[in-house]
């Protein structure tokens, strides 16, 4: 089988699907791996160190003419996308509800296309869940960034001069990247709180050293998924109200509260932001669905009367070597229920191949069937 990754065309773009030691892997599976020249070059994985690991560098014509499998952290360009062979597979990031204009594209090819977004977060899934490895990450450099912002010091100091005390950092949803983002905090020597709409999470921040709070309501928000649900005005101004008095008083928030296919539940409105003192940094984790924050903005860094909102959409690409070795760790496992170890041949029955198919051989899955 011949396994490979371009060089990624999103803008801003900073990781590769295949880093050194998988492409390794790869070839001492009996794979043929290559990879476009400076594919890695971004992630600090020079050409060379897949030279090494027994890859070869190609253009990408010479790539996408022969590829059996074109692993890809995005959807590759419509140029890449026409090129690319006839029944080859695409396994990556394929943000599948954004990019239903692209299907026709596929099934013209008679492509198999898998998008890890659509991988069950089941036991047995884990090792390829590419949304947990990346959120953690992006949570980890949520609280670095917000650290490298913010003009005083993180942790508690005594000195002969007098003590400094440390920064309050508040933590507004308490997912992959949320519990991260806690555990980086602490580790900083903040003093760290949280709130989420699910009750498991109490647990989970109060073992990671976070003081918990949330609306005391008698029904539960966590699907049967462990997702959380969309919460009523009713709830949310209850919310509102709840945090208002805490969130006068940190110094950072972190916001990372998502609901699935929803737009970003909105927590902090313009009063909250004016509450905060100057010097004061929120990062808003959520931008790429709207944000948890009014006054955030995709891209930018809005100052609000000296506090700063960051609506950073790439906080991944601050860490992109360590996501790209995860995120190729997780495809690595996704190929080893997609490949028969005998025949070498790709077998597309495991239930977890079939979830996150967007198609197989040209044919569109049910669940994108009637999308519109
Ligand atoms: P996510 O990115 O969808 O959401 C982030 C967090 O925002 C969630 O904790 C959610 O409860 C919270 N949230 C939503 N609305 C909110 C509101 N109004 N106020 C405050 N918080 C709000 O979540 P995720 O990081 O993908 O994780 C979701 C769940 O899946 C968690 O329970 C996680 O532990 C679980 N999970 C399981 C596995 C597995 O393999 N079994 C893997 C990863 C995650």
């Amino acid at each position: 089988m011949i396994i490979s990754a371009l060089k990624e065309t999103k803008q801003n773009e900073n990781r590769v699907a295949i880093v050194p030691d998988i492409a390794k892997k790869l070839v001492n599976d009996g794979h043929e791996v290559l990879i476009e020249v400076d594919a890695g070059e971004k992630s600090f994985f020079p050409n060379q160190s897949y030279i090494d690991a027994g890859a070869k560098i190609s253009n990408s014509d010479d790539i996408l003419n022969k590829t059996d499998i074109l692993l890809t952290v995005n959807l590759p360009s419509d140029e890449n996308l026409s090129k690319l062979k006839k029944q080859s597979n695409i396994i990556g990031l394929l943000n599948p509800y954004d990019n239903k204009n692209k299907f026709d594209k596929f099934s013209e090819k008679y492509l198999s296309v898998f998008s890890m977004e659509l991988i069950p977060r089941i036991t047995r899934a884990q090792s390829m869940d590419v949304l947990s490895s990346q959120a953690n990450l992006s949570g980890y450099r949520a609280v670095i960034n917000a650290t490298s912002l913010y003009s005083k010091s993180m942790a508690m100091m005594m000195t002969a001069a007098g003590t400094v005390a440390p920064a309050k950092v508040f933590i507004m949803g308490v997912g992959v990247a949320g519990l991260q983002a806690i555990a980086t905090a602490r580790r900083l020597g903040a003093v760290v709180s949280a709130t989420d709409v699910r009750r498991a999470a109490a647990e989970q921040c109060e073992s990671l050293g976070a003081s918990f709070i949330m609306v005391d309501d008698e029904n539960d928000a966590e699907d049967e998924s462990g997702y959380a649900k969309e919460m009523s005005d009713e709830y949310i101004e209850k919310q509102r109200k709840l945090i208002a008095d805490h969130v006068k008083q940190q110094d950072i928030i972190i916001c990372s509260a998502l609901i699935p296919g929803k737009q970003a539940p909105t927590l902090l409105d313009d009063n909250a932001v004016n509450s905060m003192k100057p010097g004061s940094i929120i990062i808003d984790m959520a931008i790429e669905r709207g944000g948890n924050c009014t006054l955030s903005k995709s891209g930018e860094i809005v100052d609000v009367n000296g506090i700063s909102i960051v609506g950073d959409v790439s906080l991944i690409n601050g860490i992109s070597p360590d996501a790209s070795n995860l995120f190729s760790k997780n495809l690595y496992a996704f190929l080893d229920i997609l490949i028969d170890k005998e025949t070498k041949d790709l077998v597309f029955e495991d239930e977890i191949a079939k979830d996150s198919a967007i198609m197989i051989n040209g044919k569109l899955s049910e669940k994108f069937k009637n999308l519109g």
